[in-house]
């Protein structure tokens, strides 16, 4: 019978790598709660409207990646291409926004139909944080700051800070009037791509990759130049509270992101060590967005970052993480060993309630027991033969070194296992 394939651009993730996931979602959610951020899960399912009505129908997310179908009711829904939307619908909907203000993080899995690459995947997982109600640039700050110091926990030291300030949607609607204009006097250089673009989102022409359009945008007329007071006032503050942590950004006024629900500052952490896909982590105001999916106007920001990339540029620096592995593996040959060992383990998981220890399952010689014994990577095995279970005993045998193997009374294990952790934690 002919084996059922994968889909494309969705990945396994194996236990040989599940430890460096964990170590990264561990990091990470400790810098978050560190911060007072809390836990929020949303539907990986939402109503198509949801995605259109946030992330802009016309942006390439909606138009073409979303994983959209009907249900049996005909109502149609899409898996979740990010979860900024979901929040702000699960805000709205329990109310959390109401007279106070939130700070919120979230993990798992989102699907965009893209073209499978290095770093692109078409399920792929981010981490979040958004934080409702706060109006000024500290919150853009606290955001940022939080982020780098993830980097920091994570021992990763290619990242880099592009900053920029998009105003309120009202000048950026001004500035979009300029651009169109300017593209318009430059139509011989669009391809239809772009014409695209400049007819539905013209601000995205300026982080086209065509190098033909390259020398156009270069002298395009900046944004900034359309900013309005407030949002230059407020870019400027945020600057400074960066400045006086010491963390280093550069302004990138081409810096425009893919999605409509922007205002005022947007960011993007990039590295060098990862071509193309070169963004780690993403993230800006929006704070329109909630009264545009039907609540009060509530100042919003928020980041994503992606854990696939986070995961090969660790790599690529070289940030080595140790798999976990047992304390013991508890090794048990003949009819009344194996049923011993299974005793005993229990009393070691009850004396002992966070051991790591393997009980070996499945028969055997002591010879092959014990190979698997070394290759969980356990730094004792404990061995139960006839002798040990006839004087209740377990011999001790240090996997790591060359130090001589000892028994140790049953009543005494979970007490030397003790000491044994003490010494080497
Ligand atoms: P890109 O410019 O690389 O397409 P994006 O602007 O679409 O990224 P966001 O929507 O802001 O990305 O998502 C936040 C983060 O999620 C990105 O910085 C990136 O690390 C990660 N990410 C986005 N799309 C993918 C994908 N298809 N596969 C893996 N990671 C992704
Ligand atoms: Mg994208």
């Amino acid at each position: 019978m002919s084996r059922i394939q994968p889909i494309r651009g969705m990945n396994d993730i194996l236990p040989e790598e599940s430890h460096v996931w964990q170590y990264v979602e561990d990091a990470i959610r400790g810098v978050l709660e560190n911060h007072g951020y809390r836990e929020i899960r949303v539907p990986v399912v939402e109503s198509t409207d949801l995605f259109a009505r946030s992330i802009g129908a016309a942006t390439d997310i909606v138009s073409k990646e979303m994983y959209t179908f009907e249900d049996r009711n005909g109502a149609s829904l899409s898996l979740r291409p990010e979860a900024t939307a979901g929040c702000v619908r699960a805000a709205l909907t329990h109310g959390l926004t109401y007279n106070q203000t939130q700070r919120l993080w979230y993990a798992g899995p989102m699907f965009r139909h893209e073209r499978p690459q290095k770093g692109r995947y078409r399920q792929f997982y981010q981490i979040g944080a958004e934080a409702y109600g706060f109006e000024g640039p500290d919150i853009d700050a606290e955001l940022i700051a939080m982020s780098a110091r993830m980097w920091a926990r994570l021992g990763i030291r290619h990242a880099r800070l592009q900053l920029n300030s998009l105003g309120t949607t009202e000048a950026r609607a001004a500035y979009r009037d300029v651009l169109v204009e300017y593209f318009n006097d430059h139509r011989g250089k669009l391809d239809a791509e772009a014409l695209k673009r400049l007819e539905l989102n013209p601000l995205r022409l300026l982080d086209s990759k065509d190098p033909e359009l390259a020398p156009v945008i270069a002298v395009a007329p900046g944004l900034h130049d359309y900013l309005d007071a407030e949002s230059r006032d407020h870019f400027a503050r945020l600057r400074e509270l960066l400045d006086d942590v010491g963390i280093g950004y550069e302004v990138n006024p081409r810096l425009v992101r893919g999605l409509d629900y922007y205002s005022r500052t947007v960011f993007e952490w990039v590295t060098d060590r990862l071509g193309a896909q070169d963004a780690i982590c993403s993230g800006g105001r929006y704070d329109a967005l909630v009264e545009q999916l039907g609540g009060r106007p509530t100042p919003a920001i928020g980041w994503a970052l992606g854990v696939e990339r986070l995961i090969a540029l660790l790599a690529e620096e070289g940030v080595d993480v140790t798999p976990r592995a047992p304390e013991a593996y508890l090794v048990r040959v003949g009819e009344k060993a194996e049923r011993a060992g299974f005793r005993l383990s229990a009393q070691l998981r009850d004396a002992l309630p966070d051991i790591d220890l393997v009980l070996h399952c499945g028969g055997g010689s002591f010879k092959s027991q014990l190979k698997k014994a070394d290759r969980s990577g356990a730094r004792f095995a404990l061995i139960l033969g006839d002798d040990e279970v006839a004087n209740e005993s377990a011999t001790l045998k240090p996997l790591r070194t060359d130090e001589p193997q000892r028994p140790i009374p049953w009543s005494a294990l979970a007490d030397e296992l003790k000491t044994l952790r003490r010494h080497n934690p």
